[in-house]
Formats: structure tokens, C-alpha cells, sequence
């Protein structure tokens, strides 16, 4: 299967690219970006100090520092839009970041790619609304690169069943 879902942990993936939910200064610290830090390094954070930001909807492409360790050759920092009520463009913003990230894990060479659920920490976009618009942007890249596997992991059971039920 191209598209995969699975519970876990996003510093514990056997894929090239590993996408982390950051935000738009480049200068997370929390969630999901604190754990990708703690386990790619220091030099993690000065590569994406030298980067500086990157819009909402948009992602940019480093080197995974120590988390090549794990096989993994990128770490794609994705900033995905803080929750305001899904009247404020969220959607198109969150599609925006996966299509932004598997398309630098493209044209980086990469065959495999994993995602958190970009926005639904500490951003608050609920994990129902966040499953179909993530599922639908990724299938649609799919169907241009067959030769990509991508994977979400998700952190707990609950976020797992509501994209499996989404992806049904
Ligand atoms: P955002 O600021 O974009 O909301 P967060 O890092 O706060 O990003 O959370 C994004 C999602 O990642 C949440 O659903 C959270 O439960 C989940 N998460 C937290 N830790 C991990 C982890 N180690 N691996 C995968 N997902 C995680």
C-alpha cells in the first residue's frame, strides 16, 4: 500500500523523509517538533536558524542530522495553520502543508515519507476535520507518484481510528 496508517511514534520511522509539524518562525519547541529536535540534534536547529521561516500551507527540507542514524535522510518541517473555526482558509492551508512536503520529499529523491497529524495538537484543528483534508491531499499526490509509500502515524488509538475511518 502507497498510503499507510499507523500508530507510533514520528522519531521512529524506517522511511527517507520525516516530516515535523512546526511553526512558521521555524522555531518549535513542543509536540511533535521537540521530539523530531531532541532526536535529529543541535544541528537540526541550526540548519532551520539559517532557513529562518516559511509561510503557513508551506514546508521547508534539511538534512535529519542524527536521525540518519534511523535511515532517515530529511526531516521536512511543515507549518500547518492554528485552528480558528475552519472559516479562516484551514483547510486549503493544511493541504497546503502536506503538498508542500511531499513535494520537496520528491524532488529530494525520497521514496518514502512520514507525517504526523500536522495541526492537531497544540493548533487545535480537530483530528476528524484534519483526517479527510490530510488523506485527500496526500491521494492526490499518489496518483502522480506511484513510486512514494506514505505513512501517517499517529500518536494514539483514537487519532488512528478516526483516519482509518476516514480513509474508509
Ligand atoms: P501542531 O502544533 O501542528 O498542532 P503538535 O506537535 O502539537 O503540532 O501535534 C501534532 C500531532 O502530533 C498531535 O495529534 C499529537 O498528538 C501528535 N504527536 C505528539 N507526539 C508525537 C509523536 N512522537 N509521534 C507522532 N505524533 C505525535
Amino acid at each position: 500500500m502507497p498510503l499507510e496508517l499507523v500508530q507510533g511514534d514520528i522519531a521512529r520511522q524506517d522511511v527517507d523523509a520525516v516530516v515535523t509539524a512546526a511553526n512558521k518562525q521555524l522555531m518549535g519547541g513542543g509536540g511533535v517538533d521537540g521530539v523530531i529536535h531532541r532526536a535529529a540534534g543541535p544541528d537540526l536547529l541550526r540548519a532551520i536558524r539559517q532557513i529562518g521561516g516559511t509561510p503557513t500551507g508551506t514546508a521547508v527540507i534539511t538534512p535529519a542530522f542524527k536521525l540518519a542514524e534511523r535511515g532517515n535522510k530529511f526531516v521536512i518541517h511543515a507549518v500547518g495553520p492554528v485552528w480558528h473555526g475552519g472559516k479562516s482558509g484551514e483547510a486549503k492551508l493544511l493541504a497546503g502543508a502536506y503538498c508542500e512536503s511531499l513535494k520537496l520529499a520528491a524532488a529530494n529523491g525520497c521514496r518514502s515519507v512520514a507525517f504526523p497529524a500536522i495541526s492537531t495538537g497544540v493548533y487545535g484543528y480537530p483530528v476528524e476535520k484534519a483526517a479527510p483534508v490530510a488523506l485527500q491531499a496526500i491521494q492526490e499526490f499518489l496518483h502522480d507518484h506511484s513510486a512514494m509509500t506514505v505513512r501517517v502515524v499517529l500518536y494514539s488509538a483514537e487519532a488512528l481510528r478516526v483516519f482509518e475511518r476516514a480513509l474508509a
